[in-house]
């Protein structure tokens, strides 16, 4: 265990220490399904909470623990759960609180996958997804009623690139007894959103956590900064006893392991029930990408910041998307967010539009044309056509679309690389 608070020493080393069984100094792969009870009164305890251990791995794991412990530490929050992919993260972390007949205010600026699972499955499981605009967080307030249970936001979302007021909007929900569930996946370590107030931080750890662009994995963890009990009624998932779990009240059943009632329940009920498990194999290549993370995203924001300014030079470029750039509310908010770099993600949009678009992805020959971000590759995509494709024209404009914008995921190569390929393929889309 470490005591440090540096990030550079903590994704080294939090949640792990050579195994003392072998000395090991890499985290050992525990690819196992179900783990040995030591006697009958051991295996009660364990399925009765009052030990906490290994049971199967669809609820719990050795590797995935070492990754929840350092991902935890990493973000400063008291506990985490990992789960197949980041979308399994969102899901899970709605309805963790919100149930048919619930509602959960979120912001529009949402990576597209997300729209898709708020806008239609949620939906259609009976929660209401009630989107605002958060240029203007008392919009959250407005669209609160009763039924209200979380609040919803990605920190700095793409294609905007346009930081969430995260302290602004924290603040109106938690006397009404409503968290903030923030999205960091597009700015580890830039922005550590329980620091401004979110009570529970969801990730893609498929972007750059990995980092390799080798494995799918999400993880949910809780703030362990929120009080459940203040306004009980507001959530009743914590708050009334659970009949799949002995009549388990979590917000009081959690108090003996600490302030994580919320990832406790999404662990023990949701992971169990629905079953969107990491396999250990992927635990293990997050703990990779972890490993380096603090140098890569050093690099990641000094390449996407040179590769903005550039992009302002180039005259068939008619805007350009990232955070620099930003004037009034938006610039506001990335001075005060955005302390340690801009990210990775630049955005631009070409005059002619959909044609114009395409034909630039089509002439990349160092860039990768894919459906992700977060790789230590530089990577592109046509969002009109791909990605934002199965949003109506109305939506799509909300999410900040244009025909003509492409959004680059800009990677870790050296810059004039960089560079040169994308003036080569602006050349060939002119
Ligand atoms: N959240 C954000 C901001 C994303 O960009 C993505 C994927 O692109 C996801 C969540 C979903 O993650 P995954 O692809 O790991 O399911």
């Amino acid at each position: 265990m470490t005591r440090s608070l540096h990030p550079e020493t903590l994704a080294l080393h939090a949640g792990w220490r050579a195994d003392p069984a072998t000395g090991s100094v890499a985290p050992p792969i525990y690819q196992t399904t179900s783990f040995q009870f030591e006697s009958t009164d051991h295996a009660a305890s364990l399925f009765a909470l009052q030990t906490l251990g290994n049971i199967y791995t669809r609820i719990g794991n050795p590797t995935l623990d070492i990754l929840e412990q350092r991902l935890a530490a990493l973000e400063g929050g008291a506990a985490a759960l990992v789960v197949a992919s980041g979308q399994a993260a969102s899901a899970l972390a709605v309805q963790n609180l919100a149930r048919a007949g619930d509602n959960i205010v979120s912001s529009t600026d949402l990576y597209g996958g997300t729209w898709n699972l708020f806008a239609n499955t949620l939906r259609d499981q009976g929660i209401e997804v009630r989107f605002v605009d958060p240029a203007d967080p008392q919009a959250f307030a407005r669209a609160t009623d009763d039924r209200t249970r979380a609040y919803y936001a990605e920190t700095l979302p793409n294609p905007k690139l346009t930081v969430f007021p995260i302290a602004e909007v924290a603040a109106i929900g938690r006397p009404l007894g409503i968290p903030l569930i923030v999205d960091n996946t597009a700015a580890p370590l830039l922005v550590r959103p329980f620091d401004h107030g979110a009570a529970v931080v969801v990730s893609s750890l498929t972007k750059y956590i990995g980092g390799h662009g080798t494995s799918i994995g999400g993880v949910i963890i809780d703030g362990g900064n929120f009080d459940w009990q203040a306004q009980a009624a507001r959530q009743p998932q914590l708050n009334t006893p659970d009949a799949s779990y002995h009549g388990a009240v979590w917000a009081e059943a959690a108090k003996p392991l600490g302030p994580i009632a919320y990832v406790l329940r999404a662990r023990v009920i949701l992971l169990r029930d629905l079953g969107p498990a990491l396999s250990p194999f992927n635990a293990f290549q997050f703990l990779q990408g972890l490993e380096t993370l603090p140098l890569r995203i050093e690099r990641h924001c000094t390449n996407a910041l040179a590769v903005a300014t550039w992009l302002q030079s180039r005259p068939e470029v008619t805007r350009v998307i990232h955070p620099s750039v930003q004037t009034g509310e938006a610039k506001r908010r990335a001075d005060k967010y955005l302390t340690h770099g801009f990210g990775g993600l630049v955005g631009f949009e070409l005059g002619c539009g959909r044609a114009a678009g395409k034909a630039f992805i089509d002439a990349l020959k160092l860039f990768y044309h894919v459906a992700n971000i977060g790789d230590a590759r530089s990577l592109a995509i046509h969002p009109a056509s791909t990605t934002h494709s199965q949003l109506s024209s109305e939506d799509r404009a909300a999410t900040g679309v244009s025909d003509g914008y492409v959004r680059l995921s800009v990677g870790i190569e050296h810059i004039d690389d960089i560079i040169a390929d994308l003036a080569q393929a602006l050349d060939a889309a002119a």
